[in-house]
């Protein structure tokens, strides 16, 4: 075989990679799909369990309403048509950690089809089909303990059996790696708006499962696909893939053939290696679930769930952009979570300009949280406090420079904007021009052609002369008021 390191560097150009990935998200539900069980993670292993969980004989699963309703939030935010009626279907295989020998899924009638997600790479936009959404079952975990060693045990946890999945198929749209890796970004960001689940990947709540092929450019077939299961990463699951690329074109160039199989990637290596065939894959042996009615989400119940649809991440962002007056950039970060562009909004609305906390929070207040390692919610100073402080610096009460000791007394107190600013008896910046008119005449007789350009006609010459008196007040000037003085001066 030929390893990926004797695969030069122009081979790439010749092919082309063909990539659709599967991702599994849990449902935040109280209890799980089919019983009452909590879902709750962490708990004792085997303690969030009941005779349907477990598989007993002759136990009956009961569908949970709220899972059908979160899978159908986030196929409509994944612009998703609705399947009226969707079949539940068993999908047998033998495994430890599935005690029924089967799992509930949905096969040839998914709750949901032909979404899309549209991703951004450097500007250049693109959709990405979603063929399908159903849902199903999460399986229990297997631990294994002393792997490798002759104390070898495997020991099975039952608590995730029966913690509502939903399943979220691409088609095989992405072409390298970077659009899976935006793919799965703005994925994880559409279902976090939902609030259907948590995606937290530590704790297994997201999982990818990753297919790629590569083809000689220009031709119309696919290639044959490996897949890579269960990465645990982001950044992983992109490694994987471009491991998977150049492993893929080194055997193609060699003259031999893939075999279609699905893969483990090992991270601390960097490489991926076979887990079966496809002679070896499973024959599940689909049929309809005997013990559960077709399910029926019908126009009704679509326009109630409908309702609970939030604005999604991308046209906030477009709205927040018209608005408040804020850069592309600006609402990137300021969306990243739906709580932040919550309270930057709040913010927003009651401060007399928005850009201006726009730049408050994402420079003073984010840098200070991520500096101390707190989350949003654990932040000192509340909206309120940043909408107070905004609007001080906005009608030149305090300099940027003030604003910056009183944040970081903030942070040191661990109280908010408002009872800082009080306890340092509401300071005030110095209004007094003299010695701002002392520092403009010192600067104009150092910088005398300047001074001539800016007489001349060229009035920007007027941000030289403010930074200059910035710079020498450590921002501790007031610019309006330099701007005033200097204006004055030069115009002589
Ligand atoms: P399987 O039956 O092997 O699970 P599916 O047709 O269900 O295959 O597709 C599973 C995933 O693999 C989908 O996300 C699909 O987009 C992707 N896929 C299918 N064929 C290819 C291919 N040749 N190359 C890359 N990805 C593919
Ligand atoms: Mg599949
Ligand atoms: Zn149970």
């Amino acid at each position: 075989m030929v390893t990926p390191a004797a695969v030069s560097e122009d081979l790439p150009a010749k092919y082309e990679v063909v990539i659709g990935l599967e991702v599994h998200v849990q449902l935040l539900t109280a209890s799980k799909i089919f019983c009452s069980c909590s879902t709750q993670f962490g708990n004792p292993p085997n303690t969030n369990v009941c005779p349907v969980c477990l598989g007993m004989p002759g136990a009956l699963p009961v569908l949970n309403r709220k899972a059908v309703e979160f899978a159908t939030l986030a196929a409509m935010a994944l612009e998703c048509r609705i399947n009226e009626v969707s079949i539940f279907a068993r999908k047998n295989y033998f495994y430890p950690d599935l005690p029924k020998g089967y799992q509930i899924s949905q096969y040839d009638k998914p709750l949901a089809e032909f979404g899309a997600i549209e991703i951004d790479l450097k500007g250049s936009k693109k959709k990405i089909g979603i063929t399908r959404l159903h849902l199903e079952e999460d399986a229990g975990k297997s631990l294994h303990e002393g792997f490798a060693d002759s104390a070898a045990k495997t020991a099975v946890d039952l608590n995730r059996t029966g913690v509502p999945l939903a399943e979220i198929v691409s088609e095989p749209d992405m072409r390298s790696p970077e659009e899976a890796y935006e793919y799965l970004t703005r994925l994880k960001e559409i279902i976090l708006y939902t609030g259907v689940s948590d995606c937290n990947m530590e704790e297994g709540s997201l999982r990818c499962d990753a297919n790629i092929s590569v083809r000689p450019r220009g031709q119309k077939e696919f290639g044959t696909k490996t897949e890579v299961k269960n990465v645990n990463s982001f950044r992983f699951v992109k490694q994987a893939l471009q491991y998977e690329i150049e492993r893929h074109i080194g055997i193609i160039e060699a003259g031999d053939r893939i075999t279609q199989e699905t893969r483990l990637y090992n991270a601390n290596e960097g490489r991926t290696y076979g887990m079966r065939s496809k002679e070896q894959a499973h024959d599940y042996r689909y049929f309809p679930e005997p013990d559960l009615l077709p399910l029926v989400v019908d126009a009704k119940w679509q326009s109630k769930i409908r309702l609970m649809l939030p604005e999604l991440p991308e046209a906030r962002r477009q709205r927040m952009i018209k608005e408040y007056g804020i850069s592309a950039g600006d609402a990137h970060t300021l969306t990243l979570t739906r709580s932040l562009a919550d309270e930057f909004e709040s913010a927003a609305r009651a401060a007399k300009n928005p850009k201006r906390v726009a730049n408050l929070v994402q420079s003073e207040l984010l840098g200070r949280l991520k500096e101390q390692n707190l989350e949003l919610e654990q932040s000192p100073i509340s909206m309120a406090g940043v909408t107070a402080s905004a609007d001080l610096v906005e009608s030149g009460v305090i300099s940027g420079k003030m604003l910056k000791d009183l944040y970081d007394l903030c942070f040191e107190r661990k109280q908010d904007f408002l009872p800082v600013y009080e306890a340092e008896g509401r300071p005030e910046q110095s209004h007094d021009t003299s010695a701002l008119e002392k520092l403009a005449d010192e600067l104009m007789a150092a910088n005398p052609k300047q001074v001539e350009q800016y007489r001349a006609g060229k009035k920007t010459m007027i941000g030289f002369f403010v930074g200059q008196v910035m710079k020498a007040s450590k921002g501790q000037a007031n610019p309006q008021l330099v701007n005033e003085v200097l204006a004055r001066k030069l115009e002589g």
